[in-house]
């Protein structure tokens, strides 16, 4: 609730200081832009679905969700370890059945979507005793503006059972993690008919619960290949908002984990950030706060409840894979689990069912995590990429900020907008339009508030925000 009186309150309030730091801005901006000032501030208080998103949303459907939950837990178990050749039970069953979807996905995409195979064998190693192959089930819809440029989401199609090393027992793994599959396949099912401008990856992984092996073999083709991957998702537990267990349901809640200081931060980084701060700036917290403004609207019908921390206690999910290479990630998961339901062999104790169940998850809640993940997708791959090479001078001691960036290759590129809260703020209170330019000096000490730079596409399209490094 303080987050969000926060960003709707101070409108007229960021509308004067906005027109004051602009005002007394640097000659490389001024006589530029004052008009469209509200409208631009509105830009802090959520960006509203565009036509084409509008209408995709409406097509995520529950019924065929449920139909691939369910067909997923029919497959007896999927452990990573089961049968790869068996024809009805077994991960091997699965990869093949969740192919066989993509590749009709992929069949009225107009040859923009491809779907692949991604597999490999792991050798011996902590949960996996034997050389065991394991794939990822890839698609691929190609952007056509800005193919480079890359978004991944995943779910995990294996399951466990209460023994990790239990390949044979049944693990439905309905909640964990069938729902993640069916929502990112759902997802790609009602993309695959549309033109995006960058490239949007989904990706069934195997492998996590053994430790994170399919999503870290993904994680690591795109980085040894150069690959430009601007954020990842992982959906992993996504089946309901009631945890079955006397407490009030929260259907219309799911959470977001993101990490602060990024996993991957460097000595020279964290010397940095001990001098100037930016624990609460790292790439997957902008992609958090890029989220909620996204996706969280009556569209989704959902609440993104962002949490600062990069999993739970005990727990961890296949965007540390990615977290681990430096690229921006972060974790769907729903509001309050039952630990009964998960990684648990199936059966009645003392009256309590165990097990992860088909019939504890709900394919409506399901849906709507899927339009939350389709809202924060089709955003980010219609906007321009998140500004490169954002700098703040550090060149001399003054009491204004210069900012430099480098230029988007975005052909539909309209502006830049310069973003600052204080710094002890949750969320950007203030915005300001600066033109098509690639520097600018804004009259506010750099020393009392953060910063951040966003592109702004002709359809008001806006990128995540990147924080300037000093320099
Ligand atoms: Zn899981």
């Amino acid at each position: 609730m303080t987050d969000q009186r926060e960003r709707s309150l101070p409108e007229s309030s960021q509308s004067r200081s906005s027109r004051r730091a602009f005002l007394s801005a640097s000659a490389a901006v001024a006589a530029t832009p004052v008009l469209g000032r509200a409208a631009h501030a509105a830009g802090l208080r959520g960006q509203h679905p565009d036509h084409e998103l509008r209408s995709l949303l409406r097509e995520i459907d529950p019924h065929r969700i449920g139909a691939t939950v369910a067909r997923l837990a029919a497959f007896g178990t999927r452990h990573t370890l089961s049968s790869q050749d068996d024809p009805e039970r077994g991960i091997g069953a699965a990869r093949d059945w969740i192919h066989e979807q993509f590749r009709r996905y992929a069949a009225e995409s107009g040859g923009r979507m491809t779907v692949e195979l991604q597999s490999y064998i792991q050798p011996p190693a902590s949960r996996i005793p034997e050389p065991t192959r394991i794939t990822n089930v890839v698609a691929t819809l190609h952007g056509e503006g800005d193919p480079g440029r890359v978004y991944v989401v995943t779910g995990h199609y294996d399951s466990r059972a209460s023994d990790v090393m239990d390949a044979t027992s049944d693990a439905p793994g309905a909640d964990d993690d069938a729902s993640g599959v069916a929502a990112i396949m759902e997802v790609a099912r009602v993309m695959a008919t549309r033109r995006t401008e960058a490239t949007i990856v989904f990706a069934a992984v195997a492998g996590e619960e053994q430790g994170l092996y399919g999503s870290d073999y993904l994680a690591r083709q795109f980085k040894d290949a150069g690959t430009d991957v601007q954020a990842m998702f992982s959906n992993d537990i996504v089946g309901t908002g009631d945890a079955h267990d006397g407490t009030a349901a929260d259907p219309r809640t799911v959470r977001l984990f993101v990490e602060g200081v990024p996993t991957s931060e460097t000595p020279a980084q964290a010397t940095t950030r001990q001098s100037v701060g930016g624990e609460n700036d790292g790439p997957s917290r902008q992609l958090g706060r890029f989220v909620r403004d996204v996706a969280e609207n009556p569209q989704t019908g959902m609440k993104v409840r962002v949490v600062w921390r990069r999993d739970r206690y005990l727990r961890g999910s296949d965007h540390i894979s990615f977290l681990l290479r430096g690229y921006p990630a972060a974790r769907f998961t729903e509001p309050r689990e039952n630990f009964a339901h998960e990684h648990q062999d199936v059966r009645v104790e003392n009256g309590v069912q165990y097990g992860d169940l088909v019939r504890f998850c709900d394919f409506w809640y399901i849906a709507r995590v899927a339009r939350v993940n389709a809202a924060a997708l089709w955003s980010l791959a219609q906007a321009p990429g998140t500004p490169k090479g954002v700098v703040i001078d550090t060149t001399r001691l003054t009491n204004d900020t210069t900012l430099r960036w480098q230029p988007s290759t975005a052909a539909d590129l309209a502006e830049y907008e310069v973003v600052w809260r204080e710094t002890t703020a949750p969320d950007w209170q203030h915005v300001l339009p600066v033109g098509n330019v690639t520097t600018v000096t804004i009259d506010l000490s750099k020393d009392n508030v953060f910063f951040g730079v966003r592109a702004v596409d002709r359809a008001g399209h806006r990128s995540p925000v990147a924080a300037p490094i000093p320099g």
